[in-house]
């Protein structure tokens, strides 16, 4: 055995882990082994960002430590990886950086530019996931603009197309007009906004009566097909069924009646305009009244604005409200605190367009996602409502077609001539319609030569809701299934919605199975000050600079023990601190240790006497692994950390190591056997310690194995050695209570020197113990080599009666009386 150095130098020894792991290979799943069985975790793949945030070092964290548990458990474990890359937010850095907008560049060029961003992205996420020490098997890592991974995205949606869940319409979709897509409900956000709310005038055509209609937009007035009031609403039941002039554009529209109008809002008559909000799409559907589109694709007021063509809607909301004032039929305004739903991306105002789309049939299967969401296992359990209630709660079916750049294409064309829908067969993917046409000679129906590709392309959700497939191998090998439905699927509470949804939807219409067997979640970061972790509220913590600064081992164990799984978290840097201090005290008692079992040889370590102490600590780390061991299963990982610390610091270093030096250091007094128990009960210990501690803090834990034990255990790495099995014939309660007596005696002796002010290692002349009762004296009086020794007792009274003196305060039935050597020179 060699010496650890004495100073714990956490950059180099985590730095050196990580590097001969990866030259080892001991984290790349064995696709040939067939007897272990398989473990897949279905890692996200992050959107580049180009930067590793606190949330993302608490997700890997909690994906890393589940690959490691499960791998030391026997599973060969699949811990892939892969980066979401297309998207918006991509086209709109690099519009931004280049100071252009897409549509001035050939998409080609533009793609590219988006590539190299994505690319510069990907290198400093990747540096952060390596120092943080993830378990990742990196020979399995994807782009999702990579064609190979197109080939996957498009069969998927020839495979939907082709069993009827892929849909072309022309639908309402939310639009960002900034952006000029549409995107999914689930890419809009909602925010309080404040709004004003105008009073205006809707005159009852051939009469000199009018309704007051409330409208927040009343730029939406040229596009007013009806107006709307309760038909319980005594003020207004006379009006139902008679018609109105919309003003400025003195159009007829009928006064319908429904149930859903909330009389006690505004005036309680509600303009119905396509398309103020989603509610107007309801109410044009159930009323079949016909579609005024007033917005361009840019946001802008189009033809059917009238003299408005050509503004914005803000303009245009400005222009109506002089006209109206001026026309004398705006009769007062006033402020209102509104929801008003805002894209994710750039936060501009979404609008509802009418735009010919391609869906997926979401809805159709709400049933099976609840029914799968119930058979999937939750960590924590109640997270499961936030998907079904998501599932539940969706009015549209799911539209899958952007109008942007940087994305999977869609492989279909149109025949030019006829208009038939040509799509893709599963050997032509990967292919990009707009540059190549579909390998057929003739269009099938009117025998037409020439074919127009799709320019819409993938929402990127498309690409990154198939993981669970394409990470067990989906659909180029034919024994995927062995890694399908993925074991565990990692998502966040905000994702919920997205991520988790998506992969379930997909995959059950995909195969008629869920996509995963269990879901991890994970809550946010917060900043230290309790509030959500932001740049501008100058609460945020770089994940490269903590890393570097407390080392991985130190920030993990912040991830693990900051809150319970699935809670909102904050960054603590005093979580960190105790993190950082607890790994020093671990190294110091591993260096401790490994000085007293200098001359230890486990299997040839003769006879031992194993004292209460030694059975008591053997007892507790047993039951400590039964916990421990339960916690991991359950993916409580803040509970597996307490376990594991609590154990290490208060049970092995601050009583057991403390009490069995004397042991160890005076063999000649207590005997050698009593030595060889002590040496072999703190082999064991520590070692166990290292184990259980190994998932979270993986570094610490290999550095010391390899120093301590490697050449004993024959392992080359920590975490190849099979997990504890917790052996009920070493626990022993009887044995733990008496065992906490000694403890707590010698603690209590220890406090009454320190308040003395005198060294802990002074001498006691005479410890006369008033134990109490029976079997208190007999505890005492058979740990009395230990107690001598832990307090430099010569001479120890036991006595069963009660008695006077200092209390043990953890058992104040027991009492003692030291006589303290007269202080001075020995
Ligand atoms: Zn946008
Ligand atoms: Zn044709």
């Amino acid at each position: 055995m060699q010496p650890l150095p004495k100073e714990y130098n956490f950059g180099e020894i985590e730095r050196k882990w990580q590097q001969r792991w990866e030259e080892m290979g001991i984290h790349h799943y064995d696709w040939n082994d067939s007897k272990r069985p398989a473990f897949s975790i279905d890692t996200p793949p992050p959107y580049p960002s180009g930067e590793l945030h606190m949330g993302n070092v608490l997700n890997w964290t909690y994906f890393d430590m589940v690959a490691r548990y499960k791998r030391m458990r026997g599973f060969n474990v699949l811990f892939p990886q892969g980066w979401d890359c297309h998207g918006l937010g991509i086209e709109i850095q690099v519009e931004k950086a280049n100071n252009i907008r897409k549509r001035d560049l050939p998409p080609d060029q533009f793609r590219k530019m988006c590539m190299t961003l994505v690319e510069k992205y990907i290198a400093v996420m990747k540096e952060g996931i390596l120092n943080l020490g993830c378990s990742i098997d990196w020979n399995t890592e994807y782009r999702t603009m990579d064609p190979d991974y197109w080939r996957r995205t498009q069969l998927s949606f020839i495979q939907l197309h082709k069993k009827g869940y892929m849909y072309q319409g022309t639908h309402p979709v939310n639009w960002c007009p900034h952006d000029e897509t549409a995107i999914a409900d689930a890419e809009v956000d909602y925010v309080k906004r404040e709004g004003v709310l105008h009073y205006v005038r809707f005159q009852l055509e051939g009469t000199h009566e009018h309704m007051m209609i409330a409208t927040s937009r009343p730029e939406f007035i040229p596009a007013c097909v009806a107006i709307e009031v309760n038909p319980e609403d005594a003020r207004y039941m006379k009006y139902i069924g008679k018609v109105i002039l919309v003003p400025i554009v003195g159009r007829s529209v009928p006064v319908i009646a429904d149930e859903c109008v909330d009389p006690g809002f505004g005036t309680g008559v509600v303009m119905i305009c396509t398309y103020g909000d989603k509610e107007d799409v309801k109410t044009v559907i159930k009323h079949k009244l016909p579609v005024i589109m007033l917005l361009t694709e840019g946001g802008r007021i189009n033809e059917n604005g009238g003299k408005y063509q050509g503004l914005t809607a803000n303009q245009a909301r400005a222009a109506i409200v002089q006209d109206l004032t001026a026309a004398g039929l705006l009769e007062k305004t006033e402020k209102i605190m509104q929801e008003v739903g805002v894209c994710d991306r750039c936060k501009a105002h979404v609008e509802i367009l009418e735009r010919k789309q391609w869906f997926m049939k979401t809805r159709e299967l709400t049933e099976a996602v609840e029914k799968a969401a119930n058979e999937v296992i939750w960590y924590p359990d109640y997270m499961k409502a936030r998907l079904v209630d998501w599932a539940k709660s969706l009015d549209w079916d799911w539209v899958i077609s952007r109008q942007r750049l940087f994305a999977t294409p869609i492989p279909v064309w149109l025949c030019k001539t006829c208009g038939e829908l040509i799509v893709a067969e599963a050997d032509w993917v990967p292919i990009d319609p707009k540059l190549e046409g579909p390998r057929i000679t003739k269009c099938p129906k009117c025998g037409g030569k020439e074919f127009v590709g799709e320019r819409d392309v993938f929402d990127t959700w498309m690409d990154s809701s198939i993981t669970c497939a394409v990470h067990a191998g989906w659909p180029d090998r034919s024994d995927w299934h062995r890694l399908f439905p993925a074991s565990i699927h990692p998502s966040g509470t905000d994702i919920i919605r997205t991520w988790a949804y998506y992969l379930m939807v997909r995959h059950l219409a995909l195969f008629d199975e869920p996509a995963y067997r269990s879901v991890l979640i994970n809550g946010m970061v917060l900043g230290q000050d309790g509030r959500k972790m932001s740049k501008s509220l100058k609460n945020y913590v770089a994940a490269p600079e903590a890393l570097g600064k407390y080392g991985a081992d130190a920030i993990r164990q912040w991830a693990a023990g900051g809150g319970a799984t699935g809670s909102d978290i904050p960054f603590r840097i005093q979580d960190v601190e105790y993190g950082r201090r607890f790994l020093v005290k671990l190294w110091n008692v591993s260096g401790f240790t490994n000085k007293l079992l200098v001359d230890y040889q486990p299997g040839k370590e003769g006879h031992m006497d194993l004292q209460p102490l030694d059975k008591w600590i053997l007892s507790k780390m047993e039951n400590t692994t039964k916990k421990v061991t339960d916690a991991f299963e359950k993916c409580q990982f803040n509970i597996a950390l307490e376990e594991i610390r609590n154990f290490t610091w208060h049970v092995f270093c601050d009583a057991y190591v403390e009490a069995v030096k004397d042991r160890l250091y005076r063999p000649e007094v207590h005997g050698q056997e009593q030595k060889v128990a002590a040496q072999t009960t703190l082999d064991k210990v520590l070692f166990r310690i290292l184990q259980l501690l190994s998932p979270v803090a993986p570094h610490l834990t290999e550095e010391i194995y390899q120093t301590l034990y490697a050449e004993a255990k024959g392992a080359k790495s920590l975490q190849q050695l099979p997990w504890p099995q917790f052996d009920e014939t070493l626990v022993n309660n009887r044995v733990e209570r008496r065992g906490d007596i000694i403890v707590e005696l010698i603690g209590e002796v220890r406090r009454e020197k320190a308040e003395k002010r005198m060294p802990l290692n002074s001498q006691v002349r005479t410890l006369t113990i008033y134990a109490g009762d029976q079997s208190a004296a007999e505890a005492i009086g058979d740990a009395e080599s230990d107690i001598t020794g832990a307090l430099k007792v010569e001479k120890v009274v036991v006595l069963p009666e009660e008695g006077s003196g200092r209390e043990v305060v953890q058992f104040p039935s027991i009492h003692f009386i030291a006589e303290y050597q007269a202080a001075g020179p020995k």
